[in-house]
């Protein structure tokens, strides 16, 4: 058996034709600017390691889990003006993410998770869309707020701000430029009341809102930091996992 049967791009059909694998997990990230001193690939990495140590835990739990190879594009139609900002259009990722389910559903894999790794994915309305034609049980998980970030930072910010260059900072030391380097991610907020408080909404032009392309000050990132929220949002959704693992999709109410 693989070192690691969980991953499946490590994984060769010799332990998937002896494994009876219970949930598939989607990360999906993006390919954006984070400031200065984040790289492009920052969501689609955060994305795929907490899903990694989530299904290390939740594997060795007893749960049968597989980490399918991380999707790297996001929606970012407000970034189109930032080179090499990647945009892939929610109609596309709803094709995509059926595409998945079914080759799942033909096999045998009842259950799917998206872990998303980018605040402007958002897979709720797609699996609406997709659960009543697709017989494979579709959920979605925004790994950023499923631990509140509060105790674990000063101020966790949006778009590579202190949270997201913390985790950057314990995952991948090599790919963060020294901190000096980076903005201080200030963003301007509407003019308009209502979208400023955020109870109404809009997408934001991220040019003219943000000058170094980050939404939240840097400054005070720790790798240390960084590892705490880790473990704590990695323990809680391989919680999950193990829970859905052994859920009864026609059972789901209590
Ligand atoms: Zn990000």
């Amino acid at each position: 058996m693989a070192a690691d049967p969980y991953i499946l791009s490590h994984t060769t059909w010799k332990t998937v034709r002896g494994t009876d694998y219970q949930v598939a997990i989607l990360p999906w990230g993006a390919t954006e600017a984070h400031n200065y001193h984040l790289p492009y690939g920052t969501d689609a990495y955060e994305a795929a390691h907490v899903a990694a140590e989530s299904a290390k835990k939740a594997w060795d739990a007893g749960a049968r889990v597989v980490v399918l190879p991380a999707i790297p594009f996001g929606v970012n139609t407000g970034q189109l003006d930032i080179r090499l900002c990647i945009n892939m259009n929610p109609s596309t990722q709803a094709a995509v993410l059926a595409d998945v389910a079914r080759s799942l559903e033909s096999q045998g894999i009842p259950k799917l998770v998206v872990l998303n790794g980018h605040g402007g994915n958002d897979f709720r309305q797609m699996i609406r869309e997709l659960q009543p034609k697709c017989g494979v049980f579709v959920c979605t998980v925004n790994f950023w707020n499923c631990v509140d970030p509060k105790p674990y930072f000063d101020e966790p910010g949006d778009h590579g701000g202190e949270l997201e260059t913390s985790l950057m900072m314990h995952l991948a030391p090599n790919l963060v430029l020294p901190l000096d380097e980076a903005g201080d991610g200030k963003a301007k907020k509407f003019k308009v009341a209502g979208l400023r408080e955020g109870w109404a909404w809009a997408p934001r032009e991220w040019t003219k809102v943000t000058e170094d392309t980050g939404v939240g000050n840097p400054a005070a990132a720790t790798a240390e930091k960084g590892k705490k929220f880790f473990e704590a949002v990695t323990d809680r959704v391989s919680g999950f996992l193990v829970d859905l693992a052994s859920a009864d999709v026609a059972k789901m109410y209590e």
